[in-house]
């Protein structure tokens, strides 16, 4: 969890590679089912161009499928789900984790790391102009698209998707709070130095508890 820009795309991949759990991040899947165009890409769409949240009966249909896929039978890392009390409490019905970890980073260092944003439409790699730029000017390193910037990083919008932010996210953090699950991390630094102390972190907090073997 984490405000947009936080970081936890780049989190939720480096910890999948750390613990060798698929990543799951519920924009991509809400973006992958806009670019097929299915029956739910059309009804999500309007949603997430504006910055707004998708329904929770929507997203949950598309993240729960995720989840009951065999490769998560061992684990998974969840990136921006759940994002409000009601998908929390469906997903702990469902699928209750062992962990919630809580990305924090000043307003400032989070509106400049989404300015300078790339995505790859076709393999969802992110890219950043300053911090992170790709090889070749514009052009995917690992699959060679087109990169764009994404429509609900533009100002206007990332402003509706951090009010949207604020306001889910007391509560949220409190219900993982009360079940003793809550982790908060300060990631207003680079990502490659912190994450290894993250990793550590975790190992901590889950050793003793029958979960992923790590
Ligand atoms: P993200 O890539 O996590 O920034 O998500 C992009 C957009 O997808 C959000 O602005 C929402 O419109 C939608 N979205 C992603 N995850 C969720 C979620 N858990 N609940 C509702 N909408 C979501």
């Amino acid at each position: 969890m984490g405000p947009p820009g936080v970081g936890k795309g780049t989190y939720a991949a480096m910890l999948s590679q750390a613990f060798g759990i698929p990543h799951v991040s519920s924009g991509e899947l809400l973006r992958r089912e806009v670019a097929s165009g299915t029956d739910l890409g059309r009804l999500v769409s309007k949603y997430m161009a504006q910055g707004e949240l998708v329904p929770d009966s929507l997203v949950n249909r598309v993240l729960f499928e995720r989840l009951s896929k065999p490769d998560c039978r061992r684990g998974f890392v969840l990136d921006g789900y759940p994002r409000t009390l009601s998908q929390a409490e469906a997903l702990e019905a469902t699928f209750p984790l062992d962990l919630a970890i809580l990305l924090t980073a000043p307003l400032e260092v989070v509106v400049e790391r989404l300015a300078g944003r790339l995505y790859c439409p076709a393999c969802g790699e992110v890219y950043h102009e300053k911090w992170r730029p790709p090889a070749r000017p514009g052009v995917c390193d690992k699959c060679g698209h087109a990169l764009i910037k994404r429509a609900d990083d533009a100002p206007e919008v990332v402003a509706r998707r951090y009010s949207e932010y604020l306001s889910s996210s007391k509560a949220l953090a409190e219900f993982y709070e009360r079940r003793g699950k809550l982790f908060v991390f300060d990631a207003s630094g680079d990502a490659r130095v912190l994450c290894p102390r993250l990793v550590e972190k975790i190992e901590e907090l889950l050793r003793g508890k029958e979960v992923v073997k790590l």
